[in-house]
């Protein structure tokens, strides 16, 4: 099974009500091999939401309590977004899962890329929280932009 972010596949999870949805993930969603997932919800967090980015550091220094989870007028939001981390992970461990295919620049999904916590629509290097916690469960996580349909096909195939 692959998890992937929920609003790539369409689902109206995003801070603001609305979908990411991609046309590769959308084409290939009936195979019955993903598993969608927001992090945010799972967390706790409603939809439509505050927008929020992670403040000096990464999603790895979140985990490690090193920074916070926050939204431009200083709502933490970091428990949450540790919380629906872990949910993600119990599903790791109870079904087999092979992969994540991920959403970019996200503070929960980002995979190589998060807005750099200054509000401005600049990104750093670094993953959002989900992706560090599934990284350190040693699941593949691949980011939607990355994604060819030759990659998603062997994904699909995978019979690990
Ligand atoms: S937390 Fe992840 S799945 Fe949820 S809306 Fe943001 S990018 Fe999508």
């Amino acid at each position: 099974m692959i998890i992937v972010s929920a609003c790539l596949l369409g689902l109206n999870t995003r801070y603001d009500g609305s979908t990411n949805v991609q046309a590769l993930l959308k084409k290939y969603s009936s195979s019955g091999k993903f598993i969608p997932v927001c992090p945010e919800q799972l967390g706790g967090l409603p939809t439509p939401r505050v927008p929020v980015e992670i403040i000096g550091g990464t999603g790895q220094d979140v985990l490690s309590g090193r920074c916070e989870v926050q939204g431009k007028r200083g709502e933490i939001v970091t428990s949450e977004f540790i919380l629906g981390a872990k949910e993600v992970i119990k599903i790791v461990e109870m079904v087999t899962v092979t992969a994540a295919i991920l959403k970019e620049r996200s503070p929960s999904c980002g995979v190589n890329f998060i807005y750099d916590g200054s509000f401005s629509h600049r990104i750093k290097s670094g993953q959002g929280v989900m992706a560090a916690i599934l990284k350190g469960h040693n699941i593949t996580i691949y980011s939607e932009d990355d994604l060819t349909e030759g990659k998603l096909i062997e994904l699909l195939n995978d019979r690990i």
